[in-house]
């Protein structure tokens, strides 16, 4: 039996740390410790923040993001491109295209892919409430930003299919080469995919 280091509280407080993404056992104890040493000055507003986010995060039942809005800050902005949205899987996603101004239309968070492995059906997905979207003047062009695995081409074909009945420009996100990449380096489906997408010059 190993000999306990820490009372309850921060044993507690180790083992939750551990269960983030991207922190293991070792890890979950160095950040425990810099949230010890740091008491004031981090681990007092990191406590009663997640305290807010807790009481007020909620799913925008417009685009399935997460936020404390409903509906989201994204949605609400009339400033953006009320013409294109952007699909992509999760959340996580559309922050990813946000931070790199990808575009500004507005988003549709699906909730991950259709998997025959996994179970998960068109209605297990935020796929009507799409199409319900998709099918309003407003709206000429819906982007799929799903991830260029088999279900999310598999999604991303299935949409399309949907989508065929909304007056929309369907389109998706090119495979290739990435920025400042060398060739050598890249794996054999990414090299097909290039060349198949070629452009003229
Ligand atoms: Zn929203």
């Amino acid at each position: 039996m190993s000999r306990r280091v820490t009372g309850t509280e921060i044993e507690r407080m180790i083992q939750l740390l551990a269960k983030l993404p991207g922190l293991g056992p070792r890890s979950a104890r160095r950040a425990a410790l810099y949230l010890i040493n740091n008491r004031e000055k981090i681990m007092a507003p990191l406590a009663s923040a997640l305290g807010d986010a807790y009481e007020k995060v909620s799913v925008c039942s417009t685009c399935g993001n997460v936020d404390t809005l409903n509906p989201c800050t994204l949605c609400q902005d009339a400033a953006r491109d009320q013409s294109i949205i952007c699909v992509v899987e999760e959340a996580g996603d559309l922050w990813a295209l946000e931070r790199a101004s990808a575009t500004s239309g507005l988003y549709h968070v699906l909730g991950g892919t259709l998997s025959a492995i996994e179970g998960i059906r068109p209605q297990d997905l935020n796929i009507k409430g799409l199409i319900e979207r998709a099918d309003v003047d407003t709206v000429n062009e819906v982007i799929i930003a799903v991830n260029a695995t088999i279900d999310g081409q598999t999604t991303a074909h299935y949409i399309t299919e949907q989508l065929k009945s909304c007056n929309v420009k369907v389109s998706r996100l090119a495979h290739g080469v990435p920025v400042g990449g060398e060739l050598d380096y890249l794996d054999e489906g990414t090299l097909a995919a290039a060349i198949k997408a070629r452009r003229p010059f």
